[in-house]
């Protein structure tokens, strides 16, 4: 499993985070690290907004 321990530190996901946040910070997540997949609900969600996963 590969961990970006200094990115999950500066990017903490917020309390009661909106659907846009979630988006976002998954986004920015797969970019920097690889320890877990967005998950499948998350994706549908992006796929209806037709914002494309990376
Ligand atoms: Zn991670």
């Amino acid at each position: 499993m590969k961990l970006n321990k200094e990115w999950h530190l500066a990017n903490v996901m917020p309390k009661n985070a909106t659907l846009e946040q979630r988006i976002a910070w998954h986004l920015e997540h797969k970019k920097h690290c690889a320890c877990r997949d967005i998950p499948q609900k998350l994706q549908d969600a992006m796929k209806k907004k037709g914002i494309k996963i990376l």
